[in-house]
């Protein structure tokens, strides 16, 4: 049975209103839905290595929700980006990482998350001039361990109040005064490594490390720096680099070597072996944290911590 039933143009005009009606009420549903699962508006940042996280967590305060992808003990130069990785870059407003090419292999997903989205690296805005070459260790054309001086890092800290300000302005005011505060605690703990630094006699101020990370500690706070490995841990060392170094800790009498928390001691242990079978006693000082911070509740767990840990290590190993 066909039942035909003639509305007139007024009672279909209606019906046309409150489907409207009704799908103006499911949107206003669904965009509440959206709001509550960015969290109260916070701005979503993925980070690459904990001493980016700790800047923004630092300066963002209450603004951000920060992920970071590299935890305790995990070398940002070998590191591959793994599934969950992409999908929490893929979900952040902002992308934090360090640039100078630490991130080795996640170079070409943070380039292309760069067309999509706000991808800074945080050493963007460092004059180069202030930067190291790479080169001359085998490594890229900068040293990318910026965070070791004190003072490139307060210029990262920068970077990253900038860029909230420009991505988040009715907060802009937090954000100054926050980095405001940070960066004068940063200007502190420079002057404290420079002065605990300054304690070591001169001729025992060697720093010897499995890789090359503390270059520009050595350069900011006068410590002379040796690495086996070169800038990166990607390249590879030979038999050759580890008989140089052993014979100079034999000449120049070195009692200390450090190990450092993102690489496996072995290195170090074979070169300990070598001075030894020559009659000479290295220990090792102690563990530094390079590449990544210290596991959450430690006293290195963020970075200022990281820089104390690694200052009073070295510190009275070589006093
Ligand atoms: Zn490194």
């Amino acid at each position: 049975m066909n039942v035909r039933v003639n509305r007139g143009p007024f009672v279909r005009g209606l019906m046309t209103l409150s489907m409207l009606c009704m799908l103006f009420v499911l949107a206003g549903c669904g965009s509440e839905d959206n709001e509550a699962g960015a969290k109260e508006g916070k701005i979503k940042i993925t980070a690459t290595i904990g001493m980016i996280s700790d800047i923004v967590r630092e300066i963002g305060g209450e603004h951000v929700e920060v992920t970071g992808l590299m935890g305790p003990g995990v070398d940002p130069h070998l590191y591959k980006a793994s599934q969950g990785d992409i999908r929490k870059l893929d979900q952040a407003d902002i992308v934090f990482y360090n640039g100078l090419h630490l991130e080795g292999k996640m170079t070409d997903i943070l380039e292309k998350m760069g067309a999509k989205k706000t991808v800074v690296a945080v050493s963007e805005d460092i004059d180069k001039s202030k930067l190291r070459s790479g080169k001359d260790t085998g490594g890229t054309e900068y040293d990318p361990h910026i965070w070791f001086d004190v003072k490139l890092w307060m210029q990262a800290s920068q970077k990253v109040v900038d860029t909230l300000k420009e991505s988040d302005p009715d907060h802009a005011d937090d954000y100054t005064l926050n980095g405001e505060a940070y960066l004068a605690q940063l200007t502190a703990l420079d002057q404290e490594v420079r002065e605990s630094i300054n304690e070591i006699p001169e001729a025992t101020r060697v720093l010897v490390t499995a890789h090359d990370a503390f270059g520009y500690y050595g350069e900011a706070y006068n410590i002379k720096v040796m690495g086996l490995q070169g800038i990166s841990t990607a390249a590879e060392y030979g038999s050759k680099d580890v008989s140089v170094l052993r014979d100079f800790l034999i000449d120049n009498k070195i009692k200390a070597v450090f190990v450092e928390s993102s690489i496996p001691p072995k290195s170090m242990e074979a070169i300990i072996a070598g001075a030894l079978e020559k009659g000479h006693q290295v220990r090792i000082g102690g563990e530094l944290y390079s590449d990544a911070m210290g596991a959450e509740g430690s006293e290195s767990d963020h970075y200022i911590g990281m820089i104390r840990h690694n200052t009073k290590v070295i510190a009275e190993a070589l006093k």
